[in-house]
């Protein structure tokens, strides 16, 4: 049981090795907050309930998952600065704390 729990943990860490550095993760995390900024942006009114989809902000190279929230709840992600919306497993630093997990959807915020 705990040589495979090893194992495990040896591979999740060659994994991360492949990974962008952190750097390069924060500046693909920037990217993907400005998409969906502009996403953002462009809903009004009575839309702000509607499920809109938006780019999952991990600092992964590779990723291409979308979250669906309403516009408002992404608003209010925006408005607290430190918090990133995600797909549940993604993280968007390597210190975090879960402030919503619903589903494939997740809200966590920098530490
Ligand atoms: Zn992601």
């Amino acid at each position: 049981m705990l040589e495979s729990a090893r194992t495990r943990e040896n591979r999740r860490r060659a994994r991360e090795e492949s990974q962008p550095t952190l750097e390069e993760g924060v500046a693909f995390r920037a990217a993907r907050r400005s998409a969906n900024q502009r996403t953002a942006a462009g809903i009004k009114g009575k839309d702000e309930e509607r499920l809109v989809e938006f780019e999952c902000e991990c600092v992964r190279g590779d990723c291409e998952r979308r979250v669906r929230v309403p516009a408002y709840v992404y608003r209010r992600v925006l408005e607290a600065g430190d918090q990133y919306l995600l797909q549940t497993g993604h993280h968007a630093s390597p210190r975090y704390r879960t402030i919503v997990a619903f589903g494939l959807m997740s809200i966590e915020e920098e530490i």
